[in-house]
């Protein structure tokens, strides 16, 4: 009988809710267009202006803030592009949809554990009155929580626009958009058990953003394109219960101390990524030097954990973490680095079972390596 394999890869993407599964499929049968004035149309508004309440509460920020877009992606896009500034400064370890976003985005250096230099952001920004800075809230493949509230007053303080990937933060960290000091932040559904192809911008009111896709004025001009009425339903249906579920953060946390000492006990030679630096309570990097991430994620595929390396790449294949190059970590870290990533349903029995599995993986690759 095939065993259910264990979900240890919840920066990935999580389960989708039942409850958002349910406002998702229910959303399917109001099939107006959210335009329309009459009452099909006004059916769908309501379900896509419910929703917007609940991201609007979830992310500390007014429902008019809020613009929905096709997820985390477009959302850095939208921010990036869609802010009329021509320099842009972001951390060099955001995540691909930030470092990409336009040509001649400039990395702003971090340090060994990838906290963002602020000196380095001071001495690049100089009169930053055509500049945009962004700064994620946490980091996807390590969990590190960046110095957020300072990168928006040093940006401020020059005349820039500052933007915040919080999509990892999201459910996990409480968002309070007003206090970060933010002027734009991202949130994404499928990382809070909403469905994919689903996110946010949240914009505060004296950012004049301009579209990058150009249509019918949705969201108040700044998102063109029919909502997606039903994705939309399941994200704000998440964003409820997200918002409510943060204070359980000590559950994901006591899961983490637990995985992490299993490690460092049972497993000679391994390293926990930015061990002693303020981390997201579900994110564990761990690197064994000499072992690629690739043949470790498919080890423990085999032995039944879902677990990734870095940034899970689209084609599938695995490279060295340029997360982890950013930081300085050399290659047999930065190519030997995987990610745990804890969600509510884990127990401390699976925390158990994969670090004896990684025990028993370690063993046999160190004795094939001898
Ligand atoms: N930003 C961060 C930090 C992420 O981890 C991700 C997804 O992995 C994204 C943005 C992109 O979000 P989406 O998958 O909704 O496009």
């Amino acid at each position: 009988m095939a065993v259910t394999p264990c979900y240890l890869d919840h920066n990935a993407t999580t389960p989708l809710r039942p409850e958002s599964a349910e406002a998702l499929s229910h959303a399917l049968e109001a099939w107006g267009n959210p335009s329309s004035v009459h009452a099909f149309g006004r059916a769908a508004r309501r379900i896509v202006e419910d929703s917007r309440r609940h991201v609007a509460l979830l992310a500390g920020a007014n429902p008019a803030m809020v613009v929905f877009t096709s997820g985390g992606t477009e959302a850095n896009n939208l921010a990036l592009r869609g802010c009329g500034r021509a320099r842009i400064l972001v951390s060099a370890v955001e995540h691909p949809s930030v470092l990409e976003a336009a040509d001649d985005i400039e990395a702003i250096p971090v340090d060994g554990n990838g906290i963002v230099d602020l000196d380095a952001l001071l001495a690049m920004l100089g009169d930053g009155r055509d500049t945009i800075v962004s700064v994620m809230l946490a980091n996807n493949e390590t969990g590190v929580i960046q110095r957020v509230a300072e990168a928006a007053e040093l940006a401020h303080a020059a005349g820039a626009l500052f933007h915040c990937d919080a999509v990892q933060g999201a459910g996990k960290l409480l968002l309070d958009f007003r206090s970060l000091d933010a002027d734009m932040m991202t949130l994404s559904a499928h990382k809070i058990g909403g469905p994919k192809g689903a996110g946010a911008l949240i914009v505060a009111d004296h950012v004049h953003l301009s579209p990058i896709v150009r249509g019918g004025g949705q969201e108040r001009g700044r998102r063109n394109g029919t909502e997606n009425v039903p994705g939309i339903a399941g994200f704000g249906a998440a964003a409820k219960l997200a918002a409510a579920e943060v204070e359980t953060g000590e559950k994901l946390l006591a899961l983490r101390k637990c995985l992490e000492s299993g490690l460092l006990e049972h497993v000679p030679g391994v390293k926990i990524i930015a061990a002693d630096v303020p981390r997201l309570p579900n994110t564990s990097c761990v690197a064994l030097p000499g072992i690629s991430a690739e043949t470790q994620v498919m080890a423990l595929d085999l032995a039944g954990f879902a677990v990734s390396a870095g940034s899970a790449c689209s084609s599938g294949k695995v490279k060295a973490s340029k997360v982890l190059r950013a930081m300085g970590r050399p290659d047999d870290i930065a190519a030997c680095a995987i990610r745990i990533s804890l969600g509510h349903s884990n127990s401390e029995v699976e925390v158990d079972a994969f670090v004896t599995a990684y025990r028993n993986f370690a063993e046999r690759a160190g004795a094939s390596a001898a």
